[in-house]
C-alpha cells in the first residue's frame, strides 16, 4: 500500500491554483477554469528515485473559497504540506501571501511543509515580482520550499511537487 500525503492550495482568487492542480494531475490547461467547481482534489502518484519509493499526494483546491479571503480551518486538517500561490504579474498577490500564511501557521499542523510558488512566469514581461524577491519573502516567513511556476507552460510544476514529496518523504 502506498502512503498518502495531503496537500492544500491557497492564495489569492485569480493566482492560478486551479490551473497548477490541473496541469500537474490532468496535464492541461484551461483559459477558463470554473472557480466554483466543488470543494475537490485530485490525486497523484510521485516516483521519488533517491529513495525508491513511490507516494501518492492528495492535492486539495480551495473551490473559490479564497474569494471571501479566507478558508476554512478545517481545509488544513491533515495537511502535510500547503502550497501558497502568487502570480507574479500582480505584487498585491505576493503582499497577500502574508496573510494566507499566517492563517496557515494559525490552523495548520506544526511540522507543515509550506511551499511558495510564483506563477504565470510565462509571463515575464509583466513581472512584478522577481525571482529574488520571491525568495526573499519565502526567507524572511520561513517558507522552505520557493518554485517559479507557469501552469500555462507546464514550467517548474513538476519540480514544485517533487521538491515538496521529497521533503514528505524525509519527515516521514
Ligand atoms: P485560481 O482562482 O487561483 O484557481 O486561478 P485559476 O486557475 O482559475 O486561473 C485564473 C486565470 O489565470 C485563468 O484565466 C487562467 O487561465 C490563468 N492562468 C493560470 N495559470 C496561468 C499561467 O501559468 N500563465 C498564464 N499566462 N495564465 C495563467
Ligand atoms: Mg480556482
Amino acid at each position: 500500500m502506498t502512503a498518502m500525503f495531503k496537500v492544500v492550495l491557497l492564495g489569492d482568487t485569480s493566482v492560478g491554483k486551479t490551473s497548477i492542480l490541473q496541469r500537474y494531475a490532468k496535464g492541461n490547461f484551461k483559459k477558463e477554469q470554473d472557480a466554483t467547481i466543488g470543494a475537490h482534489f485530485m490525486s497523484k502518484m510521485v516516483d521519488l528515485p533517491q529513495s525508491n519509493t513511490q507516494i501518492k499526494l492528495q492535492i486539495w483546491d480551495t473551490a473559490g473559497q479564497e474569494k471571501y479571503r479566507s478558508v476554512t480551518p478545517i481545509y488544513f486538517r491533515d495537511a502535510a504540506a500547503a502550497i501558497c500561490v502568487f502570480d507574479i504579474t500582480n505584487k498585491q498577490s505576493l503582499d497577500n501571501a502574508e496573510r494566507w500564511i499566517d492563517d496557515l501557521r494559525n490552523s495548520a499542523p506544526s511540522h507543515i511543509i509550506v511551499a511558495l510558488a510564483g506563477n504565470k512566469c510565462d509571463l515575464f514581461s509583466n513581472e512584478e515580482v522577481s525571482i529574488q524577491q520571491g525568495k526573499e519573502f519565502a526567507l524572511k516567513h520561513q517558507v522552505e520550499i520557493f518554485q517559479q511556476t507557469s501552469a500555462k507552460e507546464d514550467t517548474g510544476i513538476n519540480e514544485l511537487f517533487l521538491k515538496i514529496a521529497s521533503k514528505i518523504d524525509k519527515n516521514k
